[in-house]
């Protein structure tokens, strides 16, 4: 018989979002809804899915790259880092601002998405290198590592062999740097899943200063950038001087244009980039990326086009400012009932804090009084406890019922 990989052994069992929605299906198979009871029907603020339809510009782009392939002269096979105009013109509209020494081509990476990428991207480093996180964060970052090698079983908060740095509100959601370990690979989300924090540019400037100290690279996880609104806020790592010589970053089309389903992001490594033996990581992430990716799709690709020419950017704008409209609804419902929360003005997702309480069972009583699914923080990680995150993807109808039944939480 086949041997399983012992790091699938390793994993703690069930992933956060089909744990909670296998405790949905209990709830729901316990309390029924009723049809003609609008009020029993079960609402989700739980998860990161998009909710609203792809708009015009970047849905002609997509039909138009699906035609295209029908045609001698507009079909393409494989593009294994990515269609060339696409990786200028998202050098152009991300990269090209006066704090940001422009990347070439060859620095841009398209991929099927930012989580697909962030697997992929352990395979640069191997079992050796040591993995540091934000304490909560986006379980991929952790999941991959186990499987990856990079650390071992689950003891009781966590992973033995991944460090956990706490982001919580006395260190106002930034870590504290002297714990990040020397020569180690620190995933970093800005704006933050969970949390919805946003690092400020003092904050990254720190946080590139440590790294080059401690000779460790960030992998800069930017999927929110899109939702940031504040211009003071750094919407790229490489923003921040010094960020060229120890930061990859991986962005995504997933939550401004609507692409979870169709599968569309990007991943840059700058040539600066050195493993300590002096070679390439931009020459080993092109090869990984022949060897076992391919490339996007290219009907994805002609949609990110789209998106990205003056129209779609407007679109952008337009859907992400939907979902931020989301999250101040729900902000705003958790202040009035004197809930305290952070996130939600530069990011989808709001923090709401219930101070000494197990997160789970604050899971449980939102799903029980409102009918209403949130996320449990400690799902995200140990500084997660007696939090829960709320997410803005949702129709707007849907939000509104939410935040008015949140009101029986605390009565
Ligand atoms: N990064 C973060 C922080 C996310 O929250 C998500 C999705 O929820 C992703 C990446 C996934 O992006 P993609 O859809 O491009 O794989």
């Amino acid at each position: 018989m086949i041997k399983r990989n012992p790091q699938l052994a390793a994993l703690k069992a069930g992933y956060l979002f089909p744990e909670i929605a296998r405790r949905r299906r209990e709830f729901a198979a316990a309390h029924p809804e009723d049809p003609s009871k609008p009020e029993t029907r079960i609402i989700s603020l739980g998860v990161g899915n998009t909710t609203e339809p792809i708009l015009p510009c970047t849905t002609a782009g997509l039909v138009e790259g699906a035609k295209k392939l029908g045609t001698a002269e507009g079909y393409s096979g494989y593009q294994d880092e990515g269609l060339p105009e696409l990786r200028e013109k998202i050098a152009e509209v991300f990269y090209k601002n006066d704090a940001i020494k422009a990347f070439n081509i060859e620095e841009i990476f398209i991929s099927d998405g930012a989580k697909c990428d962030i697997g992929r991207l352990q395979l640069l480093f191997g079992r050796e290198t040591r993995v540091a996180v934000q304490d909560p964060s986006y379980p991929v970052y952790v999941d991959g590592s186990v499987l990856a090698g990079a650390a071992n079983g689950w003891i009781g908060t966590g992973y033995e062999g991944i460090v956990y740095l706490p982001c919580t509100q006395e260190n106002n959601f930034f870590p504290d740097l002297s714990l990040l370990p020397e020569n180690s690979v620190l995933y970093f989300c800005s704006p933050n899943n969970p949390t919805g924090a946003v690092a400020t540019r003092d904050q990254l400037t720190r946080l590139v200063e440590a790294a080059r100290n401690k000779g460790c690279l960030i992998v800069f996880d930017a999927a929110y950038s899109e939702y940031i609104r504040d211009p003071d806020l750094p919407k790229t790592i490489f923003e921040i001087s010094g960020a060229k010589e120890c930061a990859i970053e991986v962005n995504s089309f997933s939550k401004p244009a609507g692409f979870t389903g169709v599968r569309l992001g990007w991943t840059v490594v700058p040539k600066e980039l050195r493993y300590q033996t002096g070679e390439s990581i931009n020459t080993d992430w092109a090869r990984i990326a022949g060897t076992i990716f391919n490339g996007a799709s290219n009907i994805a690709q002609a949609g990110g086009l789209a998106a990205l020419s003056v129209e779609g950017q407007k679109e952008i704008r337009q859907l992400s400012d939907f979902y931020l409209q989301n999250a101040a609804l729900i902000r705003s419902a958790l202040q009035k009932l004197g809930i305290a929360c952070i996130g939600g003005d530069n990011s989808p997702y709001i923090w709401a804090c219930f101070p000494g309480r197990d997160s789970w069972e604050v899971f449980a009583e939102i799903l029980e009084k409102c009918r209403v699914v949130t996320t449990p923080g400690a799902g995200f990680g140990p500084s997660g406890q007696s939090f829960i995150r709320f997410s803005a993807f949702g129709h707007r109808a849907d939000v509104e019922a939410a935040c008015q039944r949140l009101i029986h939480f605390v009565n």
